[in-house]
């Protein structure tokens, strides 16, 4: 998609306060750990070099986690050399790429490596494949789940077309307040890590709200921070963080038009909404193509630190907002961040929107340019 630069539209991302971010949350873990800042999805849609070379050079920055190989490619095709980690499965046919590009991979079974070890056998591949085995202890997504086939995996890696570098889990429930599931994890976890007497150089469990709220249940050494990095709560609303987060990510544009809509006249598609009276609008150049979905139509957006509703349906690339009074075209409009003493957050959309902040923050388009602010 083509990211466009001539609009008043775009994403704003504070570098200050992703460094904020990770400085505060390393400050609480225990002395010596790593975190690998997770960048999959363009950084949570903040842009994936940009963040990654301002988080780079950060002492305790052990690698970065990624969910594509492709992802991990473009890390090194910005220079990137640090520990790369696929945390999806990537396809056997594949994996080649990662040996010779030094990119770490998951894999969650047997047959993968046997197929692998095929694969390097046939094509003479003498750079060793780093690999991560990724356990299921309840997340039911990729990885082991019965000790005897991991066993069965560890006995594989040590072949030379291997070099085993990592051993991790996932946790399903850790932003939840009821910790059960949670412990049942753990418990799994560390059946199977009994089950490795060798352990590779990388044992890391810690997502954000592993990090967060956990760091007594499991160990957090190793953290794998996606949105706590970036400024949002894991759980949403219903666990606090324990320090402060700083958003990261904003979304602004500016006024393209301005008129006084008369009593009875309607805007948007559909003509759902019409004027009780004479009143200013505002059109905003922005819609769900950017990922400002359509069934935020309804919400509102900050002008001068004021709230202004979204009048009728939001479309494609535009949308109308009513004005407290007539106001200059280039007025700027936040969507997501600060104006004055209001705020929107990635939260307050998601809560809206029926998902999580998560799926706002990716949901950002190509299409809004990304600017930086150190
Ligand atoms: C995405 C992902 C993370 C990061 O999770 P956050 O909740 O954003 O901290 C960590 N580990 C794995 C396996 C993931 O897929």
């Amino acid at each position: 998609m083509i990211s466009a630069q001539l609009r008043d539209a775009k994403v704003v991302v504070d570098l200050a306060a992703l460094k904020h971010n990770f400085r505060t949350q390393l400050a609480q873990l225990p002395a010596g750990s790593q975190i690998l800042p997770v960048v999959k999805a363009n950084a949570y849609g903040n842009g994936l070099v940009p963040v990654v070379n301002a988080l780079k050079d950060e002492p305790a920055v052990g690698g970065f986690c990624v969910a594509l190989l492709d992802e991990g490619l473009a890390l090194r095709a910005a220079g990137v050399n640090q520990l790369t980690l696929v945390l999806g499965i990537t396809p056997v046919q594949y994996a080649p790429v990662a040996a010779r590009a030094g990119i770490s991979l998951t894999v969650g079974d047997v047959a993968w490596l046997k197929a692998y070890l095929q694969l390097a056998q046939a094509s003479q591949l003498t750079t060793p494949l780093k690999v991560h085995l990724g356990i299921d202890t309840g997340m039911g997504r990729i990885g082991f789940t019965d000790p005897a086939a991991l066993q069965e995996a560890v006995a594989l890696l040590a072949d030379p077309h291997f070099e085993f570098e990592g051993l991790f889990t996932h946790f399903a429930t850790a932003d939840s307040a009821d910790d059960q599931y949670f412990k049942a994890q753990v418990a799994k976890w560390q059946a199977m890590l009994a089950v490795v007497k060798e352990k590779p150089r990388y044992v890391h469990a810690a997502n954000s709200a592993t990090a967060l709220w956990h760091s007594d249940q499991v160990a957090v050494n190793y953290v794998r921070m996606g949105i706590s990095l970036y400024g949002c709560n894991p759980s949403g609303r219903e666990l606090t963080p324990t320090w402060s987060l700083q958003p990261v990510t904003a979304l602004e544009a500016r006024l393209t038009f301005v008129k006084q809509l008369k009593k009875g006249a309607s805007v948007s598609y559909g003509a759902t909404y019409t004027a009780p009276t004479d009143e200013w609008v505002g059109t905003v150049p922005v819609g769900y193509a950017d990922g400002y979905p359509r069934s935020l139509s309804g919400g509102s957006v900050l002008i001068n630190g004021q709230r202004c509703p979204i009048l009728g349906r939001i479309c494609m690339d535009q949308f109308m907002v009513r004005l407290p009074q007539a106001l200059p075209v280039g007025t700027k409009v936040v969507l997501i961040g600060k104006s004055g003493d209001a705020e929107i957050t990635a939260t307050d959309l998601a809560d809206r929107l029926g998902t999580i902040n998560y799926e706002v923050l990716t949901g950002l388009s190509d299409r809004l340019a990304r600017e930086y602010r150190e």
